[in-house]
């Protein structure tokens, strides 16, 4: 059991005018603890329009049931200290999925956001595991035994994954072993707890705008370079899906007329120019023409064995050769960022992704072009920042995919 099946359960089992109310406040109050963490009854009463005995009513029984905890006196303003209220960290469990193309990263996390022991970190994605659903589910179930979780206990399971999802129909377009039907449902059947699915890049804007640099943002785009390169759009404080949900395509636009061809069938897009996959595949292509660089030593001249992560190591270190790929690459994507700043005047660009872990390395380079591609006005009003989240945010980020879901009314009791 878990905080919102009890709210949902209590109501069922005395269907009223008043229990309903009853039903509704819970709901709100609970969302309100989750968002805005301990309060005092004075606050609640305003923050819910409620009186303070109906308050306390509904205060008592969440308490009596364990959800809710009175965590003793908080500030006074005159008079009496006043009691504050918050929810039990242990009120139920959000579980995060991050589903990738060669990996997937998994953690429980409790009530305060705080992840139950590290993140687990499989070897096996979409592209490289057998069966993927097989996967998760057998990883979900170790992780929650290892953790000493029962799926009961599991509020919500927030699932991103990378490629082109239709948000109006749910639906995959391509991982086609994901199946043809709507992702959330899928999930929520295979691992028996509602599930909510969100594109990976936007839900790392989520986390970013949640628990990383964008807290206090209303307008921020991220940049998810890694292999290939994504955006997040966050607008007025709400996360932008476009019309299909296809938005933030930011790898896609066009770089170099007639320029090579890319896996999504145009020709010279960014991610030709300035991807990782296409990094990695240049440094291949002049190792094996020649050129030296500590990149062969460092993979003992297993060509299949350069990551991104290769080459970013290589350049700290003050290889040339890498220093140069880099700085190409930045240049372009200088470019591209130029082209968005003048579209959204965001108040930050943040950069993540594998890429943000060259640091100043990229971050010099971008803001340094901007001078040449930016009007002056709008670069002088964004900054450009690299994620503090780090592989994190994209498991982070699904937390409010599920929290933004569930702490709601649930579709078959909403009106009365
Ligand atoms: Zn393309």
């Amino acid at each position: 059991m878990n905080i919102v099946d009890h709210i949902i359960n209590s109501y069922k089992e005395n269907k009223s005018a008043a229990s309903y109310k009853k039903f509704l406040l819970k709901l709100h109050l609970a969302r309100i603890f989750y968002k805005e963490g301990q309060k005092a009854i004075s606050e609640l009463c305003d923050e819910t329009n409620n009186s303070i005995p109906s308050l306390t009513a509904v205060l008592n029984e969440l308490t009596e049931a364990g959800w809710v905890q009175n965590f003793g006196s908080g500030e006074s303003k005159g008079g009496r200290k006043p009691a504050l209220f918050g929810l039990n960290p242990d009120a139920g469990y959000i579980m995060a999925i991050e589903i990738s193309r060669d990996y997937c990263r998994l953690s429980i996390f409790n009530m305060l956001n705080q992840s139950l022991g590290e993140l687990v970190e499989i070897d096996k994605g979409l592209d490289t595991a057998a069966d993927i659903l097989l996967l998760l589910k057998k990883e979900s179930s170790k992780l929650l035994k290892s953790r000493k979780i029962k799926n009961e206990q599991i509020i919500g399971y927030g699932i991103t994954i990378p490629g082109l999802i239709d948000i109006r129909k749910g639906i995959s377009y391509s991982y086609p072993q994901l199946g043809s039907g709507n992702l959330n449902t899928m999930f929520t059947r295979l691992f028996g707890r509602p599930a909510f699915v969100e594109h990976d890049t936007k839900s790392m804007v989520l986390g970013e705008s949640w628990f990383g640099l964008a807290q206090r943002m209303s307008n921020v785009l991220f940049l998810n370079i890694g292999s290939g390169i994504g955006m997040g759009i966050i607008i007025n404080g709400n996360l932008y899906h476009g019309h299909s949900g296809f938005s933030g395509e930011f790898g896609h636009i066009q770089m170099i007329q007639g320029g090579e061809l890319c896996y999504c069938g145009k020709n010279g897009c960014l991610e030709t120019v300035a991807s990782g996959t296409t990094i990695v595949r240049k440094a291949i292509a002049e190792i094996e023409k020649g050129k030296s660089s500590i990149i062969s030593n460092q993979v003992n001249n297993v060509m299949q064995d350069i990551k991104l992560i290769t080459i970013i190591t290589a350049a700290k270190q003050g290889d040339q050769f890498a220093l140069e790929l880099l700085e190409e690459a930045s240049e372009y994507i200088a470019r591209g960022i130029s082209t968005i700043l003048h579209l959204f005047n965001p108040e930050a660009v943040i950069i993540g992704g594998e890429m943000a872990e060259a640091e100043d390395l990229i971050l010099n380079t971008i803001r340094q072009k901007l001078n040449k591609y930016a009007m002056f006005q709008l670069k002088k009003d964004t900054q450009i920042i690299l994620s503090v989240l780090h592989q994190k945010s994209g498991l982070l980020g699904a937390i409010p995919v599920v929290m933004s879901n569930i702490f709601v009314v649930p579709k078959d009791l909403e009106q009365h």
